[in-house]
C-alpha cells in the first residue's frame, strides 16, 4: 500500500466553524479525516499528517513558509511515496508556482489542494478535493508540483485563482490540465514533466524575498506614480501590459521612465493583463518601443509564476545581465514556446 504525507499548512479546508467565524484549530483536520469512511477504502493510500503551528490563513504566507514546506518534503522524501499539501486558496497559486523552482530533481508527486468550504461543512468541496488529490498522488506517476481543485489537476507554476466563490476556483489558462477527475480519472502523461534521473537526490533551492512590485497599466495612469514605484530599493517590476504586451508608447514620459529604470538595472518584465495568451512585443509599435526601452517579455507566464521566477533568479545570482537572459529561459514548464 502506498504511503503519502499530508502537510497541513492551513486554509479553509481544515478550519472549524465557531461563533466568531471559521478558525484554524489544531488537530481538527485529523479528527474530520478520521470520520471519513471513504479514506478506509482499499483504493486509498495510507497517510500521515504533518500539521503546522500555527496553522495559517494563506494570506499570511511568505517565502519563509514556502521554504518550510520544501524542507519538510525534502526531510521526508525517502519515507513517503508522494506528498499532498493542504493550503489556503488565496495564495495557493503563489506557493505552487514557487515550489517547482525550489524542489529541484523532484521525482515524486507533490500536489497542493484546499477548498472553498471547510471539510466539516455539509456541502463542502473539501472531501472531493482531498480524496482525489490523495488518489492522484498515490497511484499515478506525476513527478512535478501540481495543484488539484474542482475536477482538474493543473501544473503548479501555471495555476491561478480565478474565483473567490466558485468551487471550480482555479485555472491554468495557458497550459492544459495534467489530469481531469470527472466520472473517470484521466492523466495526460504527454503533458507531464518527465521524471528526473532518480539517482539525482532532491535538492532544495532557497528562494529569498526581494524587492519586487507589480504595476498594472490603465488608460490615464499617472507616470509620476510609476516613477515613484521605479525607485530603489526596487529590483524588478512586473508591468501588466495590454494584450500582447502593449503600452502607451506615444507617451514620452512613460517610455523615459522605463528606459531610465532599466538603465539603472531595474528589471522590467511585461506580462499580459489578459487571462489567456502570450506577450509578443514585436507585434505592435506600442510593444516594440517598450522592448527597445529594455522591457523583457514574460511570454505566457502567470503573474504568480513571474514573481516566483524573479525571486528564484535573484536568490541564485547577482549579475543582472545574466538574470535578464535567464528570465527568458523555461526552467520548470512555466512558459511555452509561443512566439
Ligand atoms: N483565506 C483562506 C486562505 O487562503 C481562503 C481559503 O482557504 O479558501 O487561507
Amino acid at each position: 500500500m502506498k504511503n503519502i504525507c499530508i502537510i497541513n499548512t492551513g486554509g479553509t479546508i481544515g478550519m472549524k466553524p465557531t461563533p466568531d467565524g471559521l478558525q484554524p484549530v489544531k488537530g481538527f483536520l485529523a479528527e474530520q479525516m478520521a470520520l471519513m469512511p471513504e479514506l478506509k477504502d482499499p483504493l486509498m493510500p495510507a497517510y500521515e499528517i504533518v500539521e503546522y503551528t500555527p496553522i495559517l490563513d494563506s494570506a499570511n504566507m511568505s517565502p519563509e513558509n514556502w521554504l518550510k514546506i520544501a524542507r519538510d518534503i525534502s526531510e521526508r522524501f525517502e519515507k513517503f511515496d508522494a506528498f499532498v499539501v493542504l493550503h489556503g486558496t488565496d495564495t495557493m497559486a503563489y506557493t505552487s508556482s514557487a515550489l517547482p523552482f525550489m524542489l529541484q530533481n523532484l521525482s515524486k508527486p507533490v500536489i497542493l489542494t484546499g477548498s472553498q468550504l471547510p471539510l466539516g461543512h455539509v456541502r463542502s468541496d473539501a472531501r472531493e478535493n482531498l480524496k482525489t488529490a490523495m488518489m492522484l498522488a498515490a497511484n499515478y506517476d506525476i513527478p512535478e508540483v501540481s495543484l488539484f481543485f474542482g475536477e482538474k489537476l493543473l501544473r503548479g507554476c501555471r495555476a491561478t485563482k480565478i474565483s473567490a466563490s466558485m468551487l471550480d476556483a482555479f485555472d491554468s489558462p495557458n497550459y492544459l490540465p495534467l489530469a481531469t477527475a470527472e466520472t473517470q480519472i484521466e492523466v495526460f502523461q504527454n503533458r507531464i514533466i518527465k521524471k528526473t534521473d532518480a539517482a539525482k537526490p532532491l535538492k532544495v533551492e532557497t528562494i529569498r524575498p526581494a524587492e519586487l512590485a507589480t504595476f498594472r497599466l490603465f488608460p490615464g495612469m499617472s507616470v509620476e506614480v510609476l516613477k515613484n514605484v521605479l525607485k530603489r530599493p526596487l529590483k524588478a517590476l512586473i508591468l501588466e501590459t495590454y494584450g500582447v504586451g502593449n503600452g502607451p508608447a506615444i507617451n514620452k514620459k512613460f517610455l523615459q521612465a522605463i528606459e531610465l529604470a532599466t538603465r539603472d538595472n531595474i528589471v522590467i518584465v511585461s506580462c499580459t493583463q489578459c487571462r489567456h495568451g502570450c506577450v509578443n512585443q514585436s507585434s505592435y509599435a506600442a510593444g516594440k518601443v517598450m522592448e527597445e526601452a529594455g522591457v523583457l517579455s514574460g511570454h505566457d507566464i502567470t503573474i504568480e509564476a513571474a514573481i516566483a521566477k524573479l525571486l528564484y533568479l535573484f536568490s541564485v545570482q547577482t549579475d543582472v545581465a545574466k538574470l535578464r537572459q535567464d528570465f527568458d529561459k523555461n526552467f520548470v514548464g512555466e512558459i511555452s514556446e509561443c512566439h
